[in-house]
């Protein structure tokens, strides 16, 4: 399948990594307006229950892939 990112942001970067870990077979592009190395200058914490949800997220029969 051929996958279009609009947004290079952690909800994009995830998405696109779920969709290679469903599939590696998938043709992801992510579209990102600003340049390369460019950041805003805040940043995301992840802390250990969201990093849990997410491993439980990719572990879920036909999310990611299960290892
Ligand atoms: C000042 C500030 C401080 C913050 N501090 C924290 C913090 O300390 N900890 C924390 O956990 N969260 C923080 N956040 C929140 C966090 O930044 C957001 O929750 C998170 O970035 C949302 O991710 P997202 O992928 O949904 O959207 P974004 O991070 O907004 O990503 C969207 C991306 O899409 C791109 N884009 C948009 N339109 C287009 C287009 N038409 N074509 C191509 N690209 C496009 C944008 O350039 C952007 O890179 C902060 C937010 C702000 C504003």
């Amino acid at each position: 399948m051929k996958i279009a990112c609009a947004g290079g942001g952690p909800a994009g970067l995830y998405f696109a990594l779920l969709m290679k870990l469903r599939d590696p077979g998938h043709d992801v592009t992510i579209f990102e307006r600003n340049a390369a190395g460019s950041a805003n200058g805040w940043g995301v914490t992840f802390g250990d229950d969201l990093l849990a949800a997410g491993e439980a997220l990719r572990k879920r029969p036909g999310v990611g892939t299960g290892n």
